[in-house]
Order: structure tokens, then sequence, then C-alpha cells
């Protein structure tokens, strides 16, 4: 059975850094690339960062009921298609899910198991720096992504891990070893304790 690890993190606290490290250090890891209304930004690119779409596209998508979660952050909606999970399964591996608070409380109804773990920067004078440090934002964009913080900081307690990004390689180290760990959780090794059992006949 894949993992489902659920990463939430108020905008700007080093979380698409954090999982891109994650993905690159780990090949069991499956990233669910989620659909968005909003425009591409950075050095974002297609089919790896987002699936772009329009409102019209996106709506069509729910009223099929394609989303196994999908919510509206900032005036654009973004959703998991249902494919990925299928998808993780087939190919044996984990998937990391970068979603929004409203989307991780929808996708935990839907899978229980799913680990979460919540990211922030160690303050808002943190996260300011950092969201004007990206330089991909509007002032404004920048002014609402601030005042939406502090509000999704208050779900951390629907985590199962909280992990304040300070130094950015001790942070790295510490998802991956949440990841590791999560993966010999005891109910999770049943299966491999029952095959060494039976090796002592
Ligand atoms: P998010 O995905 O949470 O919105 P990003 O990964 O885009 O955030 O990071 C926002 C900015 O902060 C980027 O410029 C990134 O390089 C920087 N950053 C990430 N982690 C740290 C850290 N631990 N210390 C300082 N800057 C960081
Ligand atoms: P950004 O515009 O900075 O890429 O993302 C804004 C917010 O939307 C982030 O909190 C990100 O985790 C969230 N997000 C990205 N994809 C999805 C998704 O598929 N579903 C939900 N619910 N939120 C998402």
């Amino acid at each position: 059975m894949s993992i489902v690890f659920v990463i939430s993190a108020p905008s700007g606290s080093g979380k698409s850094t954090l999982v891109r490290r994650l993905l690159e250090q780990d090949p069991n890891l499956l990233f669910s690339v989620s659909y968005t209304t909003r425009q591409p930004r950075g050095q974002e690119q297609p089919g790896r960062d987002y699936i772009y779409v329009s409102r019209a596209e996106f709506e069509a998508a729910i009223a099929r009921d394609e989303f196994l979660e999908y919510a509206e952050v900032f005036g654009n909606y973004y959703g998991t298609h249902r494919s990925w999970l299928e998808r993780a399964r087939a190919e044996g591996k984990d998937l990391v899910l970068d979603i929004d608070v409203q989307g991780a409380s929808q996708l935990k109804s839907k899978v229980p198991d799913a680990v979460g773990i919540f990211i922030l920067a160690p303050s808002r004078s943190d996260l300011e720096a950092r969201l004007r440090a990206r330089s991909e934002d509007s002032e404004e964009v920048i002014r609402r992504r601030l005042q939406g913080a502090a509000r999704e900081i208050q779900d951390y307690s629907r985590y199962d891990y909280v992990l304040i990004n300070q130094d950015l390689d001790t942070s790295a180290d510490t998802l991956a070893s949440i990841v590791k760990a999560e993966r010999v959780r005891r109910f999770r090794m049943d299966g491999e304790v029952r095959r060494i059992l039976a090796t002592f006949g």
C-alpha cells in the first residue's frame, strides 16, 4: 500500500523547496501534480509543477467528480486528480501531495492513514522576507498571503508532524527522516514480519 504524505504550509514557508529536495533524493516518491487555474509563476513548468487549466475546464472536472480534493485558494482553484493515487499504487511508490489546509482535511476524510506534515517559517518577518526574496508575487498578493498565514497556522493540530523551516539543510534532513520513519511503522511492517517468521519454518 502506498503511503500518502500530505504537506501543507503557509505560502513562502519553503515547502516547494523542501519537497523538491525530498523528491530528488528519494526515487520511491511520486509527486502529485495538481490542477490549478492560476498562471504559471517563475521557473514553473506545465506538467511538472502544475497542470494549468481554465476555470471552465476546472469546473467541468469538478462536475465529473475527477478530484480527490479541491479548494479555492487566493482566488484560484487547486485540485488533486484521483488518478494520482491509482498511479502511485500501480508504481509501488509513496505519494506526496503539496496541498492547502482545506484540501488536507478533505483528503484525510478519504484517506485516513495519510501522513500530514505542516511546515512553517520561524516567524512572520522570516515569512515576509522569503515571499519578497522569491520575488514572484505582487505586493498585493504578498499582503494577502501574509494575512492568510496566521489562519492557516491555526490548523496545525490536524497534522502529524510540524517542521519549523529555519535552516534549509536541517529541515530537508528532518523531512527525509519523517518519510523513512513512516515506512517502518509497525502496522506497515506486518507482511514483512510474517515473511521473516515463515523463514523459521
Ligand atoms: P513555498 O513553496 O512554501 O511557497 P518556496 O519553497 O517557494 O515556498 O520558498 C520561498 C522562498 O524562501 C524561496 O526564495 C526559497 O529559496 C526561500 N527559502 C526556503 N527555505 C528557506 C530557509 N530555510 N531559509 C531561508 N530561505 C528559504
Ligand atoms: P501556490 O500558488 O503558492 O503554488 O499555492 C498556493 C496554495 O495552494 C499552497 O498552499 C498549495 O499547497 C495549495 N495547493 C496546491 N495544489 C493544491 C491542490 O491540489 N489542492 C489544494 N487543496 N491545494 C493546493
